[in-house]
């Protein structure tokens, strides 16, 4: 590792933080809020490194021992809070915060700089982050939180207050694909755009995930344009198991529902952007020429349903269905 040469994008960002790291200026309480996957966690991981490596320059060397402490996750001055993985809804409990606070009351193992990375920052509901409140406006001398957040909107206006917010991109393309390359990747170029500029999401892609992804876009295209039990048959298999095992996969149909629908949008609005699925324009086309404008933003809606309806319960295969019926009729396939 060579301080932060290996990060793609972000340079305004880095070169702001790592400026205000040396002049020992860094602000105690960060929020960095951007699209998923960019790699704000990355950047924040790679700040709490640099200001506890011992080697030179640049900065964090990656070689040193609390540089290979940090990466391990078992550097004790850095703390990275993350929802409790058995619970289905992503959250960080009061318990967790008040450990946290409890921990940064003791002193530093190390004397250099104690990092607490709250990630996703929306999981704290709010009576954690009302525990958070008076350790993140104070924290003891030499302690600095770092909050993430893709939906900052969503955070307390008394947690936003005390934050000073650093915005996070999508990585523009072309960047992405020569990093990709670099990294060895195959179709570099396809998997950047499938990303939308999402490094992480691009590694995730990369190999098995890129053939995965087209593999359920093919699935979910055979079955709008077949009968509705077709597509009744196909939510029963989507929503089987716990609702561990169908969120994530709806999910996955969700996103790639939503690439279609961009890409729709973005030959219906004639955009001069590079479409996800290049790969299958025709099809793309289509769905520009059915849906463009109003149909696209009646099935935004029903996603938007969907989300919510996820959020609160409800049935994955009754709002599943809801979805794709209304995807078909959009489209104008008669249900037979
Ligand atoms: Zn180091």
């Amino acid at each position: 590792m060579n301080g932060t040469a290996d990060i793609v994008g972000h340079e305004r960002v880095i070169g702001r933080l790592w400026g205000a790291l040396e002049r020992d200026q860094l602000h105690h309480a960060l929020l960095f809020e951007g699209p998923a996957h960019v790699g704000k966690h990355t950047v924040a991981v790679r700040l709490a490194m640099a200001a506890n490596c011992d080697g030179p320059p640049p900065l964090p060397c990656g070689e040193c021992s609390p540089c290979r402490q940090v990466a391990s996750g078992a550097h004790p001055d850095v703390l990275v809070i993350e929802p409790a993985a058995e619970r289905a809804t992503p959250t960080i409990s009061v318990d967790q915060i008040r450990e946290v606070v409890r921990k940064v009351g003791y002193h530093r193992f190390s004397g250099k700089r104690r990092v607490v990375i709250v990630d996703p920052a929306e999981a704290m509901g709010p009576s954690a982050a009302n525990a958070l409140l008076k350790t993140l406006e104070e924290p003891p001398e030499g302690t600095g939180f770092i909050l993430v957040a893709t939906q900052a909107s969503t955070l307390l206006p008394t947690i936003l207050s005390r934050c000073q917010r650093v915005r996070f991109s999508a990585v523009h393309s072309e960047a992405l694909t020569t990093w990709l390359n670099s990294r060895g990747i195959e179709d570099a170029g396809s998997v950047a755009r499938l990303a939308s500029g999402a490094p992480g999401k691009a590694l995730e892609l990369a190999g098995e995930g890129l053939a995965e992804r087209r593999a359920i876009r093919d699935e979910l295209l055979a079955v709008l344009r077949g009968p509705v039990s077709g597509i009744f048959a196909y939510t029963a298999k989507l929503c089987g198991g716990s609702r561990q095992q169908w969120m994530p996969r709806l999910e996955q149909m969700l996103d790639v529902l939503q690439d279609l629908l961009r890409d729709a949008a973005v030959i219906g609005s004639g955009a001069e952007i590079d479409l996800i699925h290049a790969d299958e324009r025709r099809v793309v086309e289509a769905w520009a020429r059915l849906l463009w404008p109003t149909g696209i933003a009646a099935i935004q809606d029903s996603i938007r349903e969907l989300r919510d309806g996820m959020e609160v319960n409800v049935m994955g295969k009754t709002l599943a269905d809801q979805l794709l019926t209304r995807v078909q009729s959009e489209l104008g396939v008669s249900p037979s």
